[in-house]
């Protein structure tokens, strides 16, 4: 049991939290960020990220993650590791939070428990995963240099990861269901042109399949109708994300796809509890406004307790 009573914790390690505690431990104010495994969240899977404003070369995610570590302590955040697993009261002065066979107590509470990978939810993804089967080019493209793979998904993450396949592998198919891609202008053409990438329109995965390893994809033209299969040593999923809120489900409102809805200054529906980054239901998922997010949130929970 812990009682003593912080001004804010923040829930999630990622840009947005790491941003809302260098602004609340900034303005004087006692915060802990809780975070689950490592901070950093899904930005740590980005090799390189150039549309963070300010890196005119770039930065790793990596990188990223560790000077935003190292300035959010420098001004006195604490970081705790644990998995918070619900909210226990939501009283105005004092909000409990449980983590494992512990409880942290609060006035404002900030969630930036960001999102997950989504899985394709196909026959060998489960068996075969950590053998052929990756969530994280950047963690596992090395596995595979020389070799050929299959990314699957048409968005952003897909044709980026697909991109930086290309510095390791022999091939890089990209497997779309539509023929259309989701990914912006410019990564679009760099893939398009690119002469180590080959685009599979129009198809879903149906089955991965291997002995021990991946072997092969069997695929369906679905247009077509048509089913044919692939060989490929790896296949890096990248179909989405989904928020981490199921802990919260039944305390804050969430939406359809589980995303929490918040008022302009990050504010959920129920006062003194914010969200930001990521897991807020939002136009925009980038690092760029989940810093604003993780700002903003401060700021508004230093005003609400103010207000207390
Ligand atoms: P996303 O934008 O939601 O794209 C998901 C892709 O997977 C879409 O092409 C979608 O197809 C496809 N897909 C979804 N479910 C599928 C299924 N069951 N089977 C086959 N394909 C499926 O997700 P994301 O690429 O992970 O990006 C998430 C967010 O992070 C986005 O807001 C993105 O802009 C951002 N992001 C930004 C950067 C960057 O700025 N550098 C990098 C990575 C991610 P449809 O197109 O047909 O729906």
């Amino acid at each position: 049991m812990n009682s003593s009573i912080y001004d804010i914790i923040i829930v999630g390690g990622g840009p947005a939290g790491l941003t809302a505690g260098l602004y609340a431990s900034r303005a004087r104010l006692k915060t802990l960020l809780i975070e689950k495994i490592a901070l950093g969240g899904q930005v740590t899977k980005s090799e390189q990220i150039e549309n963070y404003p300010g890196f005119e070369e770039g930065i790793s995610g990596f990188q990223l993650i560790q000077n935003l570590e190292k300035q959010a302590k420098g001004f006195g955040l604490t970081v705790e590791t644990g998995d918070v697993q619900a909210i226990v009261s939501l009283h105005k002065n004092k909000k409990t939070l449980k983590v494992q066979d512990r409880e942290f107590h609060c006035k404002a509470l900030i969630i930036a428990t960001g999102s997950e990978s989504n899985a394709l939810g196909v026959e060998g993804e489960d068996t075969l995963l950590g053998r052929g089967v990756s969530y994280c080019a950047t963690c596992d493209g090395a596995f595979f240099r020389d070799r050929e793979v299959a990314v699957v998904g048409g968005g952003d993450a897909a044709v980026e990861e697909a991109l930086f396949l290309t510095r390791l592998v022999k091939k890089v198919h990209i497997i779309h269901r539509r023929d259309e891609l989701r990914a912006i202008k410019i990564l679009q053409e760099r893939a398009l042109a690119h002469e180590k990438i080959a685009f599979i329109w129009n198809t879903v995965v149906e089955k991965i399949e291997g002995e021990n390893s991946v072997e092969a994809l069997k695929l369906k033209n679905i247009k077509e109708d048509r089913a044919f299969s692939l060989s490929v040593e790896g296949v890096f999923i990248y179909v989405g994300l989904r928020p981490n809120t199921t802990w919260l489900k039944n305390r804050l409102p969430l939406t359809e796809q589980g995303f929490i809805e918040t008022d302009h200054g990050m504010e959920t529906s129920l006062p003194g509890v914010f969200a930001a980054g990521d897991v807020r239901h939002k136009l925009l998922r980038q690092i760029a406004t989940a810093v604003g997010d993780g700002s903003t949130a401060a700021f508004a929970a230093e005003k609400y307790l103010d207000s207390l």
